[in-house]
This record gives C-alpha cells, sequence and structure tokens, in this order.
C-alpha cells in the first residue's frame, strides 16, 4: 500500500510517499481501508517537531480520519466489517489502511460521506468541549470564536449556533467571515481591523464578551484579555500564531477572569466528558443541526500541498486527505 513516511522532523516536505506492507490488526484491533484523512494544525507541528508530544520518528502521520472496517483482530466483539467508521488515534492514518484498537473507534451516521467523517472527531468534540465542558456557555451566552473559518472555528460556530448562543467570529479575510455569516455568525470583524477590540466589546453588549475560544495566542492573547467581559471566561485551545503568549495574574484577579487550558488528548481521558459530548454531538449531527464542513481535498500524493496550503492560512473547514 502507499503511506506517508517522516524520517526525520522538519517542514511539510520532510514527508515522503512510500510503499509499505499492508497492515494486519494485532488482538483487541482493527484493521481500517482509509477513505479520508483529517489533517490538522496539530499534525503539521507534530511533524515539525513542535507539538506537545515529541514526535518519534519513523512514523506516519494521520490521527483523525474515516474508513470503512475491513478486517478484525482477534477478541474484537461489535464491529461489522462493512461499516464506516471514523477514528480517532495517534498517527498512521496517511496511508490506504491502518490498524487502530477497536476501542478507537467513533461511530458515525452512515449518512454522512468519508470526508464528512474524517472532518468529525477532533474539531466537533474540541468545539463542544471548549463551548460546554469547560466552557459553561449557556443558550443566550456570546461566545467569541477566532480563526472563523478554519475546522475548528466553522465546528465551534456550528455548534454554538444550534446551542442558541450568539457568536462573534473573528478571521483574517472577508471570503473568511463570509464563511462564518453563512454558518450563522451573528457579528463578523476582520481580526486586523484596528478597532476590533472595542468593535468585539461592543458587539457584546458593551461589556465584553462571556466566553472567549482561545486559538492564535501570542501577543493576540492579551487582546482577548481586553475583549472579555467581567468574570469572562478564557478557554485556551490553540496557539496557531506559535509565538509566546505573557499573563499577568494581577489582570484576572482585577476582573475576576478565568482561562482554562483545553488539550482534547488528555480530555478523551475523561470517561464521562467524553460519553456526554459523543451523546450531544450524535443528536446534533443526526438531525443535521450540525453537519461537518469539508475543507479542499488532496490525494495522498499532495500532502506535503495540503500542509502548506494549512499552515499558511490559506484553508478553510477541514482539509482532507483521500488516499
Ligand atoms: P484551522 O483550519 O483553523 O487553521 C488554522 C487557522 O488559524 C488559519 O486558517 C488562520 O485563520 C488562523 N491563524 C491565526 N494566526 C495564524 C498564524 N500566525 N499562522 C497560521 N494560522 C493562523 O486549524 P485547526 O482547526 O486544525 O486548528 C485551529 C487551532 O486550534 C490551532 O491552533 C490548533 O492547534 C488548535 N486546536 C487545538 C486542539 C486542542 O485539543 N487543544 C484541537 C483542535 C485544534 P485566519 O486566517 O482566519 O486567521
Amino acid at each position: 500500500m502507499r503511506a506517508i513516511r517522516v524520517e526525520r522532523l522538519g517542514p511539510p516536505d520532510v514527508m515522503q510517499l512510500q510503499e509499505a506492507p499492508v497492515p494486519s490488526p494485532a488482538p483487541g484491533e482493527v484493521r481500517v481501508r482509509v477513505e479520508a484523512v483529517g489533517i490538522n494544525f496539530a499534525d503539521a507541528l507534530a511533524v515539525a517537531g513542535e507539538y506537545l508530544t515529541r514526535t518519534r520518528v519513523p512514523y506516519t502521520p494521520g490521527m483523525e480520519f474515516a474508513g470503512i472496517v475491513d478486517a478484525l483482530g482477534e477478541g474484537v466483539q461489535g464491529v461489522q466489517v462493512g461499516t464506516r467508521v471514523a477514528a480517532l488515534g495517534g498517527s498512521g492514518a496517511m496511508a490506504e489502511y491502518a490498524t487502530l484498537p477497536a476501542a478507537a473507534l467513533i461511530p458515525v451516521p452512515q449518512s454522512l460521506s468519508g470526508a464528512q467523517a474524517a472532518a468529525f472527531p477532533v474539531s466537533y468534540f474540541t468545539a463542544y468541549h471548549g463551548l460546554k465542558t469547560l466552557g459553561r456557555g449557556e443558550a443566550g451566552e456570546w461566545v467569541l470564536v477566532q480563526a472563523a473559518a478554519g475546522a475548528l472555528g466553522t465546528a465551534s460556530i456550528q455548534l454554538a449556533k444550534a446551542l442558541d448562543m450568539n457568536v462573534i467570529a473573528l478571521a483574517s479575510t472577508d471570503e473568511k467571515l463570509e464563511i462564518a455569516r453563512t454558518l450563522g455568525a451573528d457579528v463578523t470583524i476582520l481580526q486586523d481591523d484596528p478597532d476590533r477590540v472595542k468593535k468585539v466589546r461592543d458587539a457584546a453588549g458593551g461589556k465584553g464578551v462571556p466566553l472567549i475560544l482561545e486559538v492564535v495566542g501570542g501577543k493576540r492573547f492579551q487582546e482577548s484579555l481586553d475583549m472579555a467581559a467581567s468574570r469572562g471566561r478564557i478557554i485556551v485551545i490553540g496557539n496557531a500564531s506559535r509565538e509566546q503568549a505573557s499573563l499577568r495574574p494581577v489582570e484576572l484577579m482585577k476582573r475576576n477572569l478565568t482561562v482554562t487550558g483545553l488539550w482534547l488528548t488528555s480530555l478523551m481521558t475523561d470517561a464521562p466528558a467524553t460519553a456526554e459530548a459523543a451523546r450531544a454531538l450524535a443528536e446534533l449531527v443526526g438531525s443535521g443541526k450540525v453537519v461537518p464542513q469539508v475543507g479542499p481535498t488532496y490525494a495522498l500524493d499532495q500532502s506535503v500541498q495540503a500542509f502548506e496550503d494549512l499552515l499558511n492560512r490559506r484553508t478553510t473547514g477541514k482539509v482532507i486527505i483521500e488516499p
């Protein structure tokens, strides 16, 4: 089979397309014929050696994918060969076949296409945890969504609207803001608008925003604090700027602000929180209120281009690679 291989860490062009043997599922594992791989900012950071965990080489990237169950390892029960599944694993999906523990499979409505199913797990679980599990967002509350046309941004807007929240969306271009409006964002503001802090505060009734999903980091982190309402909750999810941010605890104290970190990988080990998110998301996707947003689609031999486009802000929705 064809698979992407990374022998040394670095920019996207360290990824190489190679021939590899089709893997056999170990006991407790399934083999999936990969239809679509969802590419996350985290995949590009992992290849660069800049992710939260150490990347061990050589390896095949790809943590999120969808496909058809193709073979079952010894002892696997309750999984049917031939069903479409989504999966969230550590790596290995940028290939024609992938093996993973049956427990890491995520059931998806069979109405979703392979690409929609691959666009689902990371962005929608993260958005749910940001808005509800950690953000404790309520119907009628304002939420600020940064990088609003990206994979996480589009998921966050859709979910927030499905939960009857009011959305202020920030993004870098008018075209991206138009996508945010199409998904239901109530107010859209260019991320580089010189009056952005005032405009955001005004949009939320002049008092600032009670809930902020912070994904840019660097010097923009201070702006998130400035945009927050008194007692605001800032959920730190990403650092797309790849710059350091500084935080003065006394500022949090003065305005009763809460800053909470969110990392999906560690939250996935919280079984009750994962089950609650899965239940809520299955209902919203099943009813059609939430439709995973598929972005540009690339073939496996265009993987370098896909990563470069993602890193250089040329993509909207979830970047998909179809082996
Ligand atoms: P996106 O599809 O949202 O792409 C990244 C977007 O970030 C860009 O399109 C761009 O939007 C924005 N951005 C802002 N500043 C920069 C910059 N300096 N360089 C590049 N991009 C920038 O990616 P994802 O949905 O995969 O991820 C979004 C963020 O959320 C990332 O920081 C990611 O690491 C994080 N994340 C974290 C998770 C967690 O568990 N903590 C899980 C999922 C995502 P624009 O042009 O509009 O500014």
